[in-house]
């Protein structure tokens, strides 16, 4: 029923009708690359007025600056007041849209694509799938449906999204039909060895050097409830402006951190002001890191979550493990073999 809602609110608009289309605050592949991929999608179908932003500052992380469909994008200080529809990607709470909030009440219709299991059902229509394992996929079907065709532009944008949210096909949620959906992008022609050098594997001189401070500070501390390790570390404001690089560099260092052997949790804390910081976690599916970002205002999946904590880097650390400490936040592991392509999630 809402993938027929989605569908006639989209073949249902106006032969001028306004499109807004949103992805949330400090955009992912995935955010940016199910976004665009869409839009390029409703262009096809001859969708003229049509918009995509994100809230925040309005800057593109330089990895994704040759993705197909940026010049859709308009700053949030650009977008259209009240659209007729408004289209959100990758967003699993309504704080995750910024001042972006208030076009959910002022447009015509809604619909919300997304695969969080966190996923508060704000919105209108809903098309939430949470053993999706990028919001891409739930992009493709829709596109299915609406009766478009894969070009090299979309493909390349959802390949993009899949890529970034699988670990490059490396996590559980990697199923056939993961491997099925990459398939169909690349028999339209896009390069995956290019594409990905671009987005994962290129960094300026400055940033490696970046890298090797905060990783040099990093902490590996006993975790009380699950017997084994927290890791943790955390960049500064000060750090970023030493090596003359922008907030979204730090976005790759969780995944150096979350390798500790020793832990099971891994945290990387981004300041963001002074005294905020933007939390990154992870799990290896011992705990559940959702619940704690959800309890400390943010949201996620079990093995990879976030939140924006507050005080010193000791005291959102304290935080964490004050949760990490609660019911429900070790996960049964002897279930987790049975339901393996869901219990070892590490998606973003
Ligand atoms: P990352 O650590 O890669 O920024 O985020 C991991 C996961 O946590 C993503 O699914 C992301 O949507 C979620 N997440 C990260 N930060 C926040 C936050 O501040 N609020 C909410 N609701 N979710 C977040
Ligand atoms: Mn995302
Ligand atoms: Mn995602």
């Amino acid at each position: 029923a809402e993938w027929a809602a989605a569908v006639s609110a989209i073949t249902k608009l106006p032969a001028d009708g306004r499109v807004l289309l949103i992805c949330h605050v400090n955009p992912d592949g995935d955010a940016l690359g199910s976004m665009l991929g869409f839009a390029l999608g409703l262009r096809r179908m001859g969708v003229r007025r049509l918009q995509a932003t994100f809230p925040g500052r309005p800057e593109v992380p330089e990895p994704f600056r040759a993705m197909p469909g940026l010049d859709l994008l308009v700053p949030a200080t650009e977008a259209d007041p009240d659209p007729d529809l408004v289209i959100c990607f990758d967003v699993a709470a309504v704080s995750r849209l910024g001042d972006l909030a208030d076009r959910l009440d002022r447009a015509g219709a809604s619909l919300v694509l997304d695969h969080h299991a966190s996923n508060t059902r704000f919105g209108g229509i809903h098309l939430v799938d949470p053993d999706a394992a990028a919001t891409s996929v739930v992009v493709e079907k829709l596109l299915v449906r609406l009766g478009v065709p894969l070009d090299q532009g979309i493909a390349e944008c959802l390949y993009v999204a899949l890529a970034t949210d699988t670990g490059s096909f490396r996590f559980d949620m990697t199923t056939p039909a993961v491997h099925e959906m990459a398939a169909r992008l690349l028999a339209t022609g896009i390069r995956p060895g290019e594409i990905s050098r671009r987005i994962f594997d290129t960094r300026p001189f400055g940033a490696v050097r970046l890298y090797g401070d905060v990783l040099g500070r990093t902490q590996l501390e006993p975790l009380e409830a699950g017997g084994r390790g927290l890791v943790w570390t955390y960049a500064t404001l000060a750090d970023l402006a030493r090596h003359e690089q922008r907030p979204y560099t730090l976005e790759p260092l969780i995944d150096s951190v979350r390798c500790t052997a020793e832990a099971d949790v891994s945290c990387v804390l981004k300041q963001v002001a002074e005294g905020e910081w933007a939390v990154s976690m992870r799990s290896k599916g011992a705990m559940d890191v959702s619940r704690v970002a959800v309890a400390l205002g943010g949201g996620g999946h079990r093995l990879a979550a976030g939140f924006t904590g507050y005080g010193s880097a000791p005291e959102v650390i304290e935080a964490i493990r004050a949760e990490l400490g609660r019911d429900g936040v070790a996960l049964d592991r002897s279930g987790a073999d049975a339901k393996a392509p869901t219990a070892g999630r590490q998606d973003q």
